[in-house]
């Protein structure tokens, strides 16, 4: 599928739940109302929808939420979606969790063809574990990535650089990364959703992360580019990648070759954009594969050329108001 700024749109996002075990700061309010079930597109939907986008050209889906691995029986759509790995179809069936069930399902990710996992981890202390998630155990995600790598699977952390709360600690994540065999990359705060605190108290700009780390750290330029919207580099000192992800800096619209559908059925053509297409009635209301198809197409005709993330320091709105566990991050 190509959009309308000659992009080619083969990689879907694609959320399974709302719902989470954690409540990252930046991420949700501590009382979030979560989605009725019925609204909840069902396991089977959510395969129709995902077979339907590879039918039109998509080789690579993530799964993601909320916490993908608390849905109920999502090994099931993780199942029928290796299924379609392999020769012109599925190229790659991935995951980003937070890693705390990871202990229970790492094994069965492997078997069913996931290879890669991005674990969403901000620091290595305990407490500040438990401030950032507000009421998580590191040992849990710790336990979980471990056992990922003991399945064979190759771990990417994801860690979102805050002010004043995992800034200083960005040294020792990429020594223990290096140690370990982990790829890292960092991301900017994204003004999404309401939350409690204040966003400008987060926003931490990662060219200054970046120019810090660069006195202890050699930070090579690296020509990987995923279609995401990471710059990479490689750490010489420890062999591994380090990326960069700056939305709010950089704009890293330019090769956007992804959409993302919520666990509802609504696909967002863009993160920052409130653009969206519902699938839920056509899928409920019995439409053929081919109207299916026509449908998805017509979305990605509308894919906007890019967003335009501010975070405003008057009203401390978010530019977008959906929060990412709804949209998929
Ligand atoms: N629960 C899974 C996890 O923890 O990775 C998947 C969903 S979570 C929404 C995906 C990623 O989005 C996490 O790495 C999280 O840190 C990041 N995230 C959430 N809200 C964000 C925001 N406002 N700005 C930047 N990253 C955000």
């Amino acid at each position: 599928m190509i959009d309308p700024f000659g992009r080619t749109i083969s990689y879907l996002r694609v959320s399974v739940t709302d719902r989470c075990d954690l409540r990252c700061v930046y991420c949700m309010a501590e009382d979030m109302t979560f989605l009725p079930k019925p609204e909840i597109l069902t396991l089977e939907e959510l395969d129709r929808l995902c077979a339907a986008f590879i039918r039109l050209g998509t080789d690579k889906i993530r799964i993601t939420g909320g916490e993908p691995l608390v849905r109920r029986e999502v090994m099931t759509l993780f199942r029928r979606l290796g299924a379609r790995l392999g020769d012109g179809a599925l190229r790659e069936l991935t995951l980003t969790t937070n890693g705390s069930q990871l202990v229970r399902f790492a094994e069965d990710l492997a078997a069913a063809g996931v290879r890669r996992v991005n674990v969403s981890l901000d620091t290595l202390d305990p407490a500040v574990f438990a401030g950032i998630t507000r009421w998580g155990k590191i040992e849990k995600t710790l336990d979980g990535i471990f056992a990922a790598k003991s399945a064979g699977l190759a771990v990417k952390i994801n860690a979102v650089a805050l002010k004043g709360v995992n800034e200083d600690a960005l040294d020792g994540m990429i020594a223990w990364c290096g140690e370990h065999g982990f790829d890292l990359c960092l991301i900017e705060t994204m003004p999404l959703g309401e939350i409690d605190g204040q966003r400008t108290d987060q926003y931490l700009p990662l060219s200054m992360v970046r120019a810090k780390l660069r006195r202890s750290w050699t930070l090579e330029d690296s020509d990987y580019v995923t279609g995401g919207p990471a710059r990479y580099y490689t750490v010489a000192e420890t062999g591994r990648r380090i990326g960069f992800i700056t939305p709010m800096t950089h704009n890293f619209c330019e090769s956007c070759n992804r959409v993302r559908l919520t666990c509802t059925g609504t696909l967002y053509m863009c993160l920052g954009q409130d653009d969206a297409a519902d699938f839920r009635p056509l899928l409920r209301g019995g439409v053929s594969d081919d109207a299916l198809d026509d449908a998805i197409r017509a979305a990605i005709a509308r894919k906007p050329k890019g967003h335009d993330f501010v975070i405003d320091r008057r009203t401390n709105a978010p530019a977008v108001t959906r929060h990412m566990s709804v949209t998929g991050g």
